[in-house]
């Protein structure tokens, strides 16, 4: 994505309460029953606004999650609020005790659930973000890869909505009626003893079946966003959405080695730290045709 002025229409449209009240937003409203934009709209929790530091972490999401919606609204992907429909999509950006004692929550966790997609705020303060990705070992933590992780989990079930296509995804990802709950515990019971399986975009992928489509689902999107961005500064590498998936590919792989050599040239980590295998390519081409069936 170029930038998120994609969505900012001429400039007699009014401007979403959220940019006016808290300089957290710069899109327009396109409801003209409701103050905000399609994007603030979907919020159902924001953070404490008493604390100003807090009110800079808001600004940090609700940039990723401008981004995380231009991108599903560029794919052509459904994409409604609980008001429209009560499996619609909600975020809520919240704390708990560790960064904040005076909370209620002890432990909140970025998930999932019917819809709603929840972010622990602590996530949008550097520290935090840099202690966590030591922690669990990822190289790349991003809000922006936090949100496109939830959504994967919020559209799993949206578009693979027939017997043929939950078959033609066990192929690929296994059987996703595993116990889900007991898959998680096994994996971070083990996960320091444990490599990477090369069918797999990251090591959090093979904790079960959900998590490797999202984590899949992830990439999808990173790959499609970033190949637009280039698109937009009319590099060759680029590419629109609807590209062919065999030239995506192709050039994404080309691209991403660009960007990393261009991160280590100014001394910076590199800004795609996968390999991706085969089958993680056979993987996204199963994406790639759930959100464009030919
Ligand atoms: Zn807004
Ligand atoms: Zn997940």
């Amino acid at each position: 994505m170029y930038s998120d002025d994609a969505l900012m229409a001429e400039p007699s449209r009014q401007f979403c309460k959220n940019s006016s009240d808290y300089n957290v937003c710069n899109w327009f409203v396109t409801d003209e029953d409701s103050a905000y934009c399609m994007s603030c709209s979907l919020n159902h929790t924001i953070p404490n606004l008493l604390r100003p530091e807090r009110r800079r972490w808001w600004k940090s999401l609700e940039h990723a999650k401008r981004r995380l919606i231009y991108s599903l609204l560029s794919l052509g992907l459904p994409l409604k609020g609980k008001k429209e429909d009560p499996l619609g999509m909600a975020f809520s950006f919240i704390e708990d005790k560790r960064s904040n004692p005076q909370v209620f929550e002890d432990h909140v966790n970025t998930g999932h659930f019917d819809g709603h997609i929840t972010v622990n705020i602590a996530e949008a303060d550097q520290v935090t973000l840099e202690k966590a990705r030591a922690f669990s070992g990822e190289l790349y933590r991003t809000l922006l890869g936090h949100l496109r992780h939830e959504s994967g989990h919020y559209y799993f079930s949206k578009l693979i909505n027939t017997d043929e296509k939950l078959a033609q995804f066990r192929e690929l990802f296994g059987d996703e009626s595993k116990d889900y709950d007991q898959a998680l515990k096994d994996y971070y019971a083990n996960k320091g003893k444990t490599a990477k399986d090369p069918a797999m975009v990251s090591h959090y992928a093979q904790s079960h079946p959900w998590e490797d489509w999202a984590e899949v689902w992830s990439h999808y999107l990173h790959m499609v966003d970033t190949l637009d961005t280039a698109a937009a500064f009319d590099q060759q590498l680029g590419a629109g959405h609807l590209d062919d998936i065999e030239e995506t590919l192709q050039k994404w792989s080309q691209l991403t080695i660009m960007l990393n050599s261009l991160n280590r040239s100014m001394g910076l980590e590199d800004a795609y730290p996968f390999v991706l295998s085969d089958q993680a390519f056979t993987k996204l081409r199963f994406v790639h045709g759930l959100i464009y069936p030919s």
